[in-house]
């Protein structure tokens, strides 16, 4: 399944068929993908971007990225940055159009004074606390400021000195002058400029002025001609502000399509909550493994097929609802299953002596290397008379049904023998298995019995002089709880009481095949039982080795697909 699936129809591709039926815009389908620069993309803003870039690719049409960079506080360039690095991972291209709220500022500041001009703005003297108590509640209608009645001259007036840095922050706003009785609280009289004193990433202090999200989100689409404009649900009471803005001032009317936005269990996707695991260092960065950013997911091993796969089968809906991780690892795997390299890799390994094989000898046996794939081909994995197998694999005392290596038992090696164990040796000091003494078939050579004799397991192993060192990371969810945010709330809480400690293992101490010491980060590999793993891209290096498991081989998704037919 490394192909796209046919994308299945929605309400929003059905909106878009039939505008594209009934003529408008002539045909033309632009939307964009419009990221507040203030942190990194996480699998929520995957799904934005699958479908807004989706969209334009299958109706021939076009979509932007813009940043949306009217906060100075908040944003930096290493968000900037690390956001087109992302979008383009993931597989999208907005090509020559990119674009910045911040480029807009001067046209924004125009249709501003437009509206003054309209007697559609005003500004207002009253300080925030009054402009909250003003504006009433959802039971009760907001009152006019004193200030809603200034002249347009005066206006004019005040709102060029705003810009040109007379007044103290908060000394005044501009605010639109809709209707304060209005059953919607964002249009009593909403800010659509304050003043600032602060450096912004772009425009560096040439404005003291910035436009509010609102104005400058709905007008940007406009500006940019975007013919459908999505977003997520929270916005929907935002659609008749921005619908007024566009009417009002007689431009492009961008039409808003509202959408569920992406949940997903044991995963938080605020910026915010996870700028603070940042911050406060219960994770090594945003591209922390563990993190739900694509960053993150991209050093864990995540493929951008798994993430647009996962985009495309969560599809989009217009009620908010929260998707089960076990899900997005399921994607995962089926992309992995078709295209990652297998590998034999001994997380904990002990070492077995095989008596009866000549010292000295080294043979080179073949293996398959992606048995669902024949054009993987096969590579030469070396053996010898040393081993080391997996320390859960051999049981001095082992219970029923146990299929693996015990005292007079016989297991196959992956690819090599039959071997048959007949005596181990224990440490004193730690009381473990120090050493396995075993005795090879040579007639089952490939791991095939030359009478038919049955063997019930099957272990994987590497050569101990060719074996090459590794550590390896195994990753459990960020938190224990499916819904740590409500979880916290409702036990008042804090979030990071709910964090696993158990979320980051690092095994030390893995043996490794040799073929490993071509591995690059960016590639997939399948560890025999041990599940799908990758390079980690920071901490890996030529001699020190280590690889992060994205995602365990079993698959609790299919388990809950099955009990479901
Ligand atoms: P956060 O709440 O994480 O800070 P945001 O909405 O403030 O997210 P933006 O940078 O404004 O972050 O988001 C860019 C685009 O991504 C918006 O169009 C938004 O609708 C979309 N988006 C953000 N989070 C999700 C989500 N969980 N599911 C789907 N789309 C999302
Ligand atoms: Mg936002």
């Amino acid at each position: 399944m490394n192909g796209e699936r046919e994308a299945t129809t929605n309400f929003i591709r059905e909106i878009i068929t039939a505008d594209i039926k009934s003529g408008k815009n002539g045909g033309r389908v632009q939307t964009r993908f419009p990221p507040e620069p203030n942190g990194y993309l996480h699998i929520g803003h995957a799904k934005s971007i699958c479908l807004n870039f989706g969209l334009a690719r299958d109706f021939n049409g076009l979509c932007n990225l813009r940043f949306d960079d009217t906060n100075p506080i908040r944003e930096d360039e290493e968000f900037v940055e690390s956001i087109q690095a992302d979008v383009r991972w993931l597989g999208f291209d907005w090509n020559d159009r990119l674009y910045y709220a911040s480029d807009y500022f001067e046209r924004l500041y125009d249709c501003a004074g437009e509206l003054i001009r309209r007697g559609l703005a005003y500004v207002d003297s009253l300080n925030a606390e009054e402009i909250r108590a003003y504006r009433g509640t959802l039971t009760e209608p907001g009152r006019e400021s004193p200030y809603r009645d200034r002249g347009v001259d005066e206006n004019l007036d005040l709102f060029r000195r705003m810009r040109a840095g007379e007044f103290s922050e908060g000394a005044h706003v501009l605010r639109a002058r809709i209707d304060m009785k209005s059953p919607n609280l964002n249009m009593r009289d909403p800010t659509l400029y304050r003043i600032k004193y602060a450096q912004h990433h772009r425009t560096g202090t040439d404005w003291c002025i910035f436009p509010m999200y609102d104005f400058a989100h709905s007008l940007s689409d406009s500006f940019e001609k975007i013919t459908h404009s999505i977003c997520t649900l929270e916005f929907e009471d935002h659609r008749p502000l921005y619908d007024w803005f566009l009417e009002k001032l007689e431009m492009f009317p961008s039409r808003q399509i509202e959408f569920a936005r992406l949940n997903l269990s044991y995963t938080i996707m605020s910026k915010r909550l996870l700028q603070g695991l940042v911050a406060s260092g219960r994770v090594s960065g945003w591209d922390d493994p563990r993190m739900p950013t694509i960053a993150g997911m991209r050093r864990r091993g995540y493929s951008p097929e798994a993430i647009r796969d996962f985009a495309d089968r969560i599809g989009v809906a217009k009620r908010d609802s929260t998707v089960d991780l076990a899900l997005l690892e399921h994607c995962l795997r089926e992309d992995l299953n078709q295209r990652a390299l297998r590998f034999m890799a001994v997380l904990d390994p002990v070492k077995v002596v095989i008596t009866n094989y000549p010292e000295n000898q080294v043979e080179m046996l073949e293996a398959v290397n992606n048995p669902e794939d024949d054009a993987a081909g096969t590579r030469q994995v070396p053996f010898s008379r040393e081993i080391y197998i997996e320390r859960e694999d051999f049981r001095v005392d082992p219970p029923k049904k146990y299929f693996r290596l015990s005292p007079g038992s016989e297991i196959r090696l992956k690819h090599a023998y039959y071997i048959r164990c007949v005596d181990f040796f224990m440490d004193e000091a730690t009381g473990r298995v120090k050493e396995i003494h075993c005795t090879y078939d040579p007639e089952s050579r490939g791991g095939w019995s030359p009478d038919n004799r049955k063997v019930k397991g099957t272990s994987h192993w590497v050569s101990v002089q060719h074996a090459l060192d590794a550590q390896v990371c195994l990753f459990d969810t960020l938190f224990t709880d499916p819904d740590p945010q409500a979880r916290a709330a409702a036990e008042e809480k804090e979030l990071y009481d709910f964090l696993n400690p158990e979320s980051r293992k690092v095994l030390t101490g893995c043996k490794v095949e040799p073929a490993l010491k071509e591995a690059v980060p960016g590639e997939y590999y399948q560890f025999l039982r041990q599940g799908y793993f990758c390079l980690d891209s920071v901490e890996s290096h030529p001699g020190n080795l280590v690889f992060n498991r994205s995602v365990t081989l079993r698959d609790t998704w299919a388990r809950i697909e099955n009990k479901l037919k």
